[in-house]
């Protein structure tokens, strides 16, 4: 384990340490990934992996520390939040010559937990390792799941649930908020140092610029408008973006209550906590430049000049990525601008007829087979376009088995469904991972038809519809 956190200052963090547990025992682990960070645990025993990712036995040089950070939570202000439940165990270098942190989650209090227990329920652990390996194996840029273990401790929050703790990995755990903290405390010289440090590990194409404040900010922005029309090209609502919880790398960071529409809204909220829809399914942009805004705020300091317009930079990136992704998923091999008339058609008919996202997408292909398929209400709406799209496609002046096989190749048959995480964590509840076992396994092939895994790709029944997800730590 290296350090490099560290090195910075003593301002940055504070030293903790995991609580003893009484009977750690492994979940799930991620041999594929440990072996991508030269992690060298092929063939330490399953019990000796759980004791390492729990914090009962160290990992070498391992110096654990919990880091600082501030953020703006539903649009106010909390000048210090910092890691309440996690520690950074420390960071090591990849097969791909990058820097990952290791970081525990809900292994116990640190000087950061604010009255809070420091742990989790088993429950936002299945979530986290289900929701963040199956980002990955979309090409959604995302933190991964290393490990998952049980305590044996007993959690109360509403009622009790059982104990786990869950190993993150990162390309840094670096926030908007982190800037935020140094700002509000008129720390200049951390500030710096946090730049020229994020600069180094995120945009190294950037450690000789003349402006790294305005390059930094500008690079943030257009990573964080390649993701978020990244999340929604997939029907993904993050649920919690506050600034604490948005990463500078422009990766998908803190699963709490976060998961994929099956009906289509363009208002989609399921957060327990988002009473108002900040967070909603079509705000993500915008609450996305907002956050960014705040990034803005706190770089100034750094800055001779003006720094750039977010929102510009923003929406060209984000226009641009969203064609080109939702393009791809309707067959269309080089979109265009002209092409968001029949992309927004088909969203509002899903929406008016109240269909499945994934579902509808995936089944296009086989309109191009047989059109008189049923999967699709024929309403006026859908005639529309039906037509547009066929006449699109036709313009293309390929062979339609192409754009089929480009259509299959972007719109996976299963996703992490909320109902199915749901059946997951319940049974987890049990110390019975079968179905997170089975998901996972599904989930490593997102396009590839299974069988006997029908259920895993149906949308819910009725009784099966989650409206609701919690944050649950
Ligand atoms: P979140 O928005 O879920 O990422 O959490 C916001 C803040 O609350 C972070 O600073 C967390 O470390 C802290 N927090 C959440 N759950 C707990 C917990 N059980 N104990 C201590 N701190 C927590
Ligand atoms: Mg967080």
């Amino acid at each position: 384990m290296n350090h490099t956190y560290q090195k910075l200052s003593t301002r940055f963090y504070k030293k903790s340490q995991a609580d003893k547990i009484p009977k750690p025992q492994l979940i799930q682990f991620n041999h594929e990934l440990a072996d991508f960070l030269n992690l060298d645990l092929k063939n330490t025993p399953e019990q000796e992996l759980a004791r390492l990712f729990s914090g009962q036995t160290q990992l070498k040089n391992s110096k654990p520390i919990a880091i600082v950070y501030a953020g703006h939570q539903f649009g106010h202000f909390v000048p210090q939040l910092g890691d309440g439940r996690a520690l950074l165990l420390g960071d090591t270098l990849a097969k791909d010559k990058k820097t990952y942190d290791l970081q525990l989650k809900g292994s116990g209090p640190t000087p950061f937990s604010r009255g809070g227990d420091g742990k989790s329920p088993v429950g936002p652990v299945i979530r986290e390792y289900i929701l963040s390996e199956f980002m990955y194996k979309m090409d959604v840029p995302t933190t991964r799941a290393l490990a998952a273990v049980e305590t044996g401790e007993t959690i109360t929050r509403q009622r009790t649930h059982p104990g786990a703790i869950f190993t993150r990995v990162a390309e840094s755990h670096i926030r908007i908020g982190t800037f935020e903290y140094f700002a509000y405390q008129g720390d200049k010289e951390s500030l710096e140092k946090l730049l020229n440090y994020s600069i180094e590990r995120h945009y190294p194409h950037l450690v000789s610029t003349k402006s790294p404040a305005n390059d930094f900010l500008n690079a943030v922005t257009i990573k964080t408008a390649q993701l978020i029309a990244k999340w929604m090209s997939i029907g993904f609502i993050h649920g919690v973006m506050n600034t604490d919880n948005t990463s500078i790398g422009g990766f998908t960071i803190d699963f709490g209550p976060c998961a994929f529409m099956d009906d289509f809204r363009f208002d989609k909220v399921f957060s327990s906590i988002d009473r108002h829809g900040r967070y909603a399914f079509h705000n993500q942009p915008s609450v996305a430049v907002w956050n960014l805004e705040r990034l803005k705020d706190s770089l100034s300091v750094l800055a001779d000049e003006d720094l750039n317009s977010i929102t510009e930079t923003f929406t060209s990136e984000f226009n641009k990525s969203w064609i080109q992704l939702m393009g791809n998923k309707l067959g269309i091999q080089e979109p265009s601008n002209e092409d968001s008339d029949i992309i927004d058609m088909f969203l509002l008919y899903l929406q008016k007829e109240k269909l499945d996202f994934t579902h509808s997408f995936r089944n296009l292909s086989e309109l191009l087979k047989d059109d008189s398929s049923k999967v699709f209400p024929k309403t006026d709406e859908f005639e529309t376009f039906y037509l547009a799209w066929k006449r699109r496609l036709s313009d293309q002046n390929t062979h339609i088995s192409k754009s089929m096989a480009l259509m299959d190749s972007k719109n996976p048959i299963y996703i992490a469904r909320n109902h199915i995480v749901e059946k997951c964590i319940n049974q987890a509840e049990n110390k019975d991972y079968t179905f997170f076992n089975e998901l996972n396994e599904v989930l490593k092939d997102p396009f590839t038809k299974r069988e006997g895994f029908e259920a895993f790709a149906s949308p819910p029944q009725k009784n099966e519809v989650i409206e609701h997800t919690f944050c649950g730590t």
